[in-house]
């Protein structure tokens, strides 16, 4: 195609670095360098945006004279040159039209992200597996157990989840932890916190959860058996109301915990609570720095699922618990457990796309989809929509 080059006529560019949330009603660009964000509902502004990210237009368009002075698209494109988020050319100091390379992300499922990143089935497959959450109770089979753990390769994490004295012959299993590189971790109750033989010590850390009311003299043993060893250990409150918050705050602070986290628990009818303290808002969206790669992930696969895979007591094994089986691992080896996954599962890839997500600019700002959104029933927990 060839244009009338005339002094006045501009290119207009985004650059490759920002990324582009575009809806019917609105556009928001985002600065991958510097956080800096620009919205806008004007028609104007979000047509010329539709047209810079069509494909064939490789992030460039012709800004005519006329257009340029449009008074939404001139202030648009002025806080856009402030910001170093684009800029225009005049037509008549280039030779032809621009080429800007805009990192278009451009894979519709996750068959496609698996051929696209060329993943020979075994290998590739395999090497997403980042944690393997194994729970515990009196009906785990360590001697099954152990086999199905040695077929596993790599070095991913290991979380050992339930209390462990349930556990016939536990020693075995710890042992063979301890032979083992990857990091590990024990996942329980500050109930059935248990002294681990000195030999295991600095193999492990612990993630005590802790949820009120609180049994004082089982919270005092365990912490003393804490306090005996030299294992890391984080404390998870389970908090529910406003008051646990209160309560683990009083705890944390008399107790001199270091390290500790509040983790919110939706029991049915404590969704104010969640209204309050854990819907985003969009300051809460927006102050998350977010590189190009971030928002790739975002649109591919469930940062909180992708990778993992959980073993019950029975051998049945998960993705997301919320979710349907893959397998067992008295019947499938760990490949048929983790294609399945890739191929039919419903936890690693899934992203933020059901409405009304898919119809919002902050659509891969927000965190993938987690737990509360199943539990609670709604796709967006936020005050945006
Ligand atoms: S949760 Fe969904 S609707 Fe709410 S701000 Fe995020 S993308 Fe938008």
């Amino acid at each position: 195609m060839t244009y009338m080059k005339t002094a006045t006529d501009y290119w207009f560019s985004i650059e490759p670095y920002v990324f582009v949330g575009i809806t019917k009603k609105c556009v928001l660009l985002y600065n991958t360098l510097d956080g800096a964000t620009i919205e806008s509902d004007k028609d104007e502004v979000i047509e010329l945006l539709q047209e810079t990210l069509k494909k064939e237009n490789c992030g460039v368009v012709l800004l005519t004279n006329e257009r340029y002075k449009q008074k939404d698209i001139n202030s648009f494109i002025s806080e856009l040159r402030e910001k170093y988020m684009g800029d225009i050319i005049e037509v008549a100091l280039t030779k032809g039209k621009p080429i800007q390379l805009l990192p278009f992300f451009n894979f519709p499922n996750k068959q496609e992200i698996y051929k696209k990143h060329n993943f020979s089935p075994l290998k590739d497959v395999l090497e997403n597996l980042s944690e393997i959450s194994i729970h515990v109770d009196s009906t785990t089979d360590v001697t099954k157990l152990i086999p199905f753990l040695l077929s596993i390769p790599g070095n991913p994490t290991f979380n050992i989840i339930g209390n462990i004295e349930e556990v016939a012959n536990y020693s075995k299993l710890l042992s063979y932890f301890v032979q083992h590189l990857s990091p590990k971790n024990m996942l329980c109750s500050y109930k059935n916190v248990i002294a681990l033989q000195s030999a295991f010590e600095n193999n492990f850390s612990y993630r005590i959860s802790v949820h009120f009311p609180i049994d004082i003299q089982q919270w005092n043993n365990s912490r003393q058996l804490l306090l005996n060893q030299t294992l890391p250990v984080e404390y998870v409150f389970g908090v529910s109301s406003d008051d646990d918050c209160l309560k683990a705050e009083q705890f944390i602070d008399r107790f001199k915990i270091e390290k500790y986290r509040l983790n919110p628990v939706y029991t049915g009818d404590n969704i104010r609570f969640f209204e309050e303290n854990v819907f985003l808002t969009q300051k809460d969206i927006l102050a998350t720095f977010m590189t190009i790669k971030d928002f790739f992930a975002r649109q591919s696969i469930n940062l909180y699922d992708f990778g993992k895979i959980n073993i019950m007591p029975n051998g049945d094994t998960y993705a997301n618990l919320n979710h349907p089986a893959l397998g067992n691992i008295y019947i499938d080896n760990i490949y048929e457990i983790v294609s399945k996954e890739v191929e039919e599962g419903k936890s690693w890839f899934r992203v933020r796309n059901q409405a009304p997500c898919d119809d919002c600019v902050y659509q891969w700002l927000c965190p993938s989809p987690s737990n509360y959104e199943i539990a609670i029933g709604r796709p967006n927990l936020c005050h945006v929509q």
